[in-house]
């Protein structure tokens, strides 16, 4: 039990706010963005600088209360937030200051995709991420980050620099390469392990600010040749390209005809990061190889496309997931996403396919905490999303079954530590591999021996020598 004159002296001591159930913002601000999470910390604990947080985390611990770190709420698992215990919450630090003559941008702990691709964008720039907008920063750098330039500049993660970060004891340290190392190696890939990032600090490169998007999708039934196609599309794409390849319900947009709108069955997104005249070149044999149902291609800005899925997958849906590599989307693994794709219920559930090569592979395995390996790879998510609780027991089903039986055609028992509902210690072992595990271990047990930074894809801090 919490005192009400220690929320108050609490209060007092806090630049930012905290609330309690029964206050005005406290639904709201307990409110995830997987809808499946329902939980009520006994404070919210909105932290507008590094003090706010370090103050957060010694009124937890002094109380022996569990700790939360809130970003931008996305993760699916709900880590962010806990029964009981103190959540740190992070979005009042959504700031975003670029350098454009560094190229470099400084990210508040809080900020989501969307505030940073704004910002950046306005100089013509841009921090590789990932595919919707209101994904938080904070929890998608920390675990790796891939999007649509992964294959150009590589993971979100690759592209820290430096960062501020408020570690269980209450310590402000800097991590960079020449300032708490073993951190900065900790941080790109470790998860919230480590501490709280209060501010990232990002390279960017030049991206946009107009992009050409060509969406082409076939029908359920021609899935097996577009699948095939997707594959050659990847290995062969130019190096200022991307691809994604999606099994999705066409939506209800302007742009797909209406007879064919709530037609499940495969997208591909081919994105051109240069002239239009390249992409077309890009496009013009996709389309002779295997006729679409429906096409659309378009410049858009760069913050258009990235905000492409965001209506597909808007705050409060109900969500499951899973995810795992494949070193190839070989013909094995084709019939089984064939297969089950077709099983999917809900017209929300999603397959996505993203590459994870070329920049992604020319990071070196050790250089950071990054669990996946850094060969060339298909970084497959199986995603189920309806608008009600109830119904997403059928497609939790759909989602065990298809990963299951992709599972013998994956790289390793592995998984991206983002997209992991159910965190158990095997599955975030097997993500890292013993010896990246083993070295993480003794960072958290530098930083964090008491493992209060635990509700994540949990290292275990390494045994002290006695
Ligand atoms: C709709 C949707 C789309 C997605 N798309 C992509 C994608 O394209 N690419 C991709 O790589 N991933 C993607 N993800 C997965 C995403 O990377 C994770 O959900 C990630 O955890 C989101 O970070 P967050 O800050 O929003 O999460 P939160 O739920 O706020 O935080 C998750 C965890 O991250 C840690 N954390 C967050 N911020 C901080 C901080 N500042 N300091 C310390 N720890 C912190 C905490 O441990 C926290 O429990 C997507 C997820 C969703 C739901």
């Amino acid at each position: 039990m919490i005192q009400s004159t220690d929320i108050e002296a609490f209060r007092a001591a806090l630049s930012g706010i905290a609330l309690i159930r029964g206050d005005g913002d406290y639904d709201q601000a307990r409110s995830a963005w997987n809808g499946e999470i329902d939980r009520y910390p006994a404070v919210i604990a909105r932290c507008s600088d590094a003090n706010d947080v370090a103050v957060a985390i010694g009124f937890a611990r002094r109380r022996d209360l569990e700790i939360s770190v809130r970003g931008g709420f996305h993760n699916t698992a709900g880590t962010a937030i806990c029964d009981g215990g103190v959540m740190i919450d992070l979005s009042p630090l959504r700031q975003v200051e670029v350098d454009s003559a560094a190229r470099r941008v400084r990210v508040g702990g809080g900020a989501t995709l969307g505030d940073l691709d704004i910002a950046t964008q306005a100089h013509g720039l841009a921090v590789p991420a990932g595919i919707v907008s209101h994904t938080g920063v904070g929890g998608l750098a920390l675990g790796g980050g891939m999007g649509w330039l992964t294959p150009l500049y590589g993971l979100t993660a690759d592209n820290l620099v430096s960062a501020e970060v408020v570690t269980a004891d209450g310590r402000r340290l800097r991590a960079a390469a020449d300032e708490n190392q073993d951190l900065f190696w900790a941080l790109r890939g470790g998860g919230g392990n480590f501490g709280v990032v209060t501010e990232f600090e990002f390279r960017l490169h030049p991206v946009g600010p107009v992009v050409h998007l060509g969406l082409f999708f076939w029908s359920l039934d021609q899935g097996t040749e577009a699948l095939k196609l997707g594959r050659q599309v990847f290995a062969t794409l130019p190096q200022n390209a991307n691809a994604m390849i999606i099994g999705v319900n066409a939506p209800p947009a302007p742009f797909v005809p209406e007879q064919h709108q709530g037609t499940p069955g495969y997208a591909l997104a081919v994105v051109g990061f240069g002239s239009a005249e390249e992409h077309a070149g890009v496009l013009a044999p996709i389309r002779a190889a295997l006729p679409p149902l429906f096409e659309f291609v378009t410049p858009m800005p760069y913050t258009q496309l990235q905000q492409m899925f965001d209506e597909g997958t808007s705050w409060g849906v109900n969500c499951y997931e899973k995810a795992l590599y494949l070193d190839e989307l070989s013909d094995d693994a084709i019939v089984v996403i064939t297969k089950h794709q077709a099983d999917k219920t809900s017209p929300l559930s999603l397959l996505e396919l993203y590459r994870l090569d070329a920049a992604y592979a020319e990071v070196g395995e050790d250089e950071t905490a990054f669990g996946g390996k850094r060969s060339n790879r298909i970084g497959v998510f199986i995603v189920a999303l309806t608008g009600d609780s109830q119904l997403l027991a059928a497609e939790r089903a759909w989602v065990r079954t298809f990963w299951e039986a992709l599972r013998p055609h994956a790289e390793g028992a592995g998984s991206y530590i983002n997209a992991m509902v159910e965190i158990d210690e095997d599955r975030v072992r097997a993500s890292y591999g013993p010896a990246k595990y083993e070295r993480l271990a003794r960072i958290k047990a530098e930083y964090d021996p008491d493992n209060v930074f635990h509700l994540n894809a949990n290292i275990k801090p390494a045994l002290q020598p006695t």
